[in-house]
């Protein structure tokens, strides 16, 4: 199920483009879409989406883009949906379908605390430089030091929505299905990390 390590650590798996994309053309249409990739010097994703793990640098230009072209709530509701679509992926394609029946059947905390473990071992597939932090207990928490989307746009409130969507979705379909995520400390409002708080 896995790709091969990249060579490169500031690599993204190409799921934050290809998602964002997909959201992009769901909500707004296929026009929107492409005025971001424009914006963000990738329309030639418009043709063909990445196959292999693409530079952080790109997923930060395209989230940006995001922000730029759209008003607030509209990139905060894109942010998300790409976010949930790529726990759906995932869900469909990437955590084999055994392992997501033992998680289900499981206690939720005992389910939250193997699901982090998996996550924590991928990271490298969607955390790009950042390093993940694992606490578990209730509510979990997953921090990122240096979190490339934080570095997207600076101000007075988080900006990670897309992590959180993702695993909020991804807690939902294993592990509880009254799981809540939110980011109570982003590095774009100046915190030292981001923090996501996983709570069911
Ligand atoms: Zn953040």
């Amino acid at each position: 199920m896995d790709p091969p390590v990249p060579p490169d650590a500031a690599r993204i798996g190409p799921n934050a483009l290809i998602r964002t994309a997909e959201a992009l053309t769901a909500r707004l249409g296929e026009p929107t879409c492409r005025r971001v990739l424009d914006a963000a010097g990738l329309e030639r994703y418009a043709a063909a989406p990445p196959a292999v793990m693409v530079p952080e640098d790109e997923v930060v230009a395209l989230h940006r883009a995001v922000r730029a072209v759209l008003d607030r709530p509209t990139a905060d509701a894109v942010m998300h949906d790409a976010g949930v679509r790529t726990a759906r992926y995932l869900l469909a394609h990437r955590i084999p379908r055994p392992a997501q029946r033992v998680l289900r059947a499981l206690p939720a905390g005992l389910a939250a605390r193997l699901l982090l473990g998996l996550i924590a071992r991928h990271a490298w597939t969607f955390a790009g430089s950042a390093e993940l932090q694992i606490v578990h207990g209730k509510p979990a928490r997953v921090i990122f030091h240096g979190s490339p989307l934080a570095r997207v746009e600076a101000g007075d409130r988080p900006v990670c929505g897309f992590y959180v969507a993702t695993f909020e979705t991804l807690f939902r379909a294993l592990v509880d299905a009254r799981t809540v995520a939110r980011e109570t400390a982003c590095a774009a409002t100046g915190a030292a990390a981001c923090t996501l708080e996983l709570s069911w």
